[in-house]
């Protein structure tokens, strides 16, 4: 027995030892994982850090899942908690990507791994890994279906013949979001060269990022954009017929705007607008005809991947990755899990998110 212990006691040295800054399964068995989001204005974030919650719990870790309320001092501080609490992994959805550059080397420096969450953490070299999807491609998506809504592509995407021209705004998310000029730089590639061709009309002139973007994603600044777009450059009679927005809180801002400007109504017809997360309130304007798409993202299957990732880590695997070119973030390409995003519009909503089980048909109605 005392020979069997020796054995036991030397295998033990001997796995402390390979088991190197992520330690072995047993080590880190029920260890802290750190869940830092953005805020809980938007739905989409809310379901993020429950599913990451639960997929962590499940196996067998400790969560500790905060919300910032879009402000980064708040964010700064809890990820600081995180650390002195003795989290072994911290999973980060960032307001501002580039604020927690001390953060990150603290982290570094207790060993502690890092998984960049949707949003890319910038300027740092600590962010081991990025789990997200295709944001230039959302973007492209979103693009599409504004050509598709009003009538220049049709169904499958091909040129229509239809040459309009069509007056459209466009809107961008915000500055500090690494997503943001992903989104942008894809709609607008798709988008040049219809405004080139005279196609599209921004009316507006505002057709660079700077003009354009949204501080923090916030719906009332975009309320407040389009109201003033409306007044200085529709105010002869001319209306706006489409308008790129990337993200559903922002597309609820700017159709409040335009409704309250006369439009949906006495033969004012609603622009064609995009969105971004499939919120069940911008789903359900989407099945009344107001917003015309969205563009879903399967945030189960991001946070399942998230925890994935985690586990991997703290267990000694090397994380699965399926890009390592595509997010530079100023100091280093960051190794990726991307997921693919969907058009959603009222023709296919049933399948893509009650079929998926993603929403109940109850919960649209
Ligand atoms: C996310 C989008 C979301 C936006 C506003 C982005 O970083 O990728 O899904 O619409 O933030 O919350």
């Amino acid at each position: 027995a005392a020979a069997a212990l020796g054995i036991a006691v030397a295998l033990a040295a001997c796995t402390g030892g390979r088991g190197g800054g992520t330690g072995s399964t047993t080590d880190n068995k029920g260890a802290l994982v750190g869940v830092a989001m953005p805020t809980k204005v938007s739905e989409r974030w809310i379901a993020d850090g429950n599913a990451v919650k639960s997929d962590l719990e499940k196996n067998g870790y400790k969560v500790d899942l905060e919300y910032a309320n879009n402000d980064i001092p708040t964010q700064v501080q809890q990820v600081n908690t995180m650390i002195t609490k003795g989290a072994k992994v911290l999973i980060i959805a960032s307001i501002d990507g580039g604020s927690l550059t001390d953060q990150l080397d603290a982290a570094a420096k207790a060993g502690i791994k890092v998984i960049s969450y949707d949003r890319l953490l910038t300027g740092d070299k600590n962010v081991d890994y990025y789990v997200s999807f295709d944001n230039y491609k959302v973007g492209v998506y979103q693009a599409n279906s504004l050509l598709t809504g009003l009538g220049v592509l049709d169904a499958d995407g091909k040129p229509t013949g239809q040459k309009g021209p069509f007056n459209i705004e466009l809107f961008a998310g915000s500055p500090d979001d690494n997503n943001a000029t992903f989104f942008f730089n894809g709609a607008m590639d798709t988008l040049k060269p219809y405004i080139a061709d005279g196609t599209l009309v921004v009316k507006s002139g505002q057709t660079n990022f700077n003009q354009v973007a949204i501080l923090r994603w916030d719906p009332a600044t975009a309320k407040a954009r389009m109201q003033d777009l409306v007044a200085k450059s529709y105010s002869t009679g001319t209306e706006v017929q489409g308008v790129l927005s990337p993200y559903d809180g922002l597309s609820d801002g700017i159709l409040s705007a335009l409704e309250g400007a006369g439009y949906g109504s006495g033969g004012k017809k609603l622009p064609i607008i995009t969105g971004q997360d499939a919120e069940v309130a911008s789903v359900k304007q989407i099945i009344a005809g107001t917003q015309y798409s969205t563009i879903y993202k399967d945030t189960r299957k991001l946070a399942n991947e998230a925890a994935k990732m985690a586990n991997d880590l703290l267990s000694g695997k090397k994380p699965e990755v399926n890009d390592t070119k595509s997010y530079d973030n100023k100091v280093k390409v960051v190794p990726s899990y991307l997921f693919q995003p969907v058009v959603v519009t009222k023709d296919n909503y049933k399948e893509i998110l009650v079929d998926s089980g993603y929403y109940k048909e109850s919960d649209l109605q």
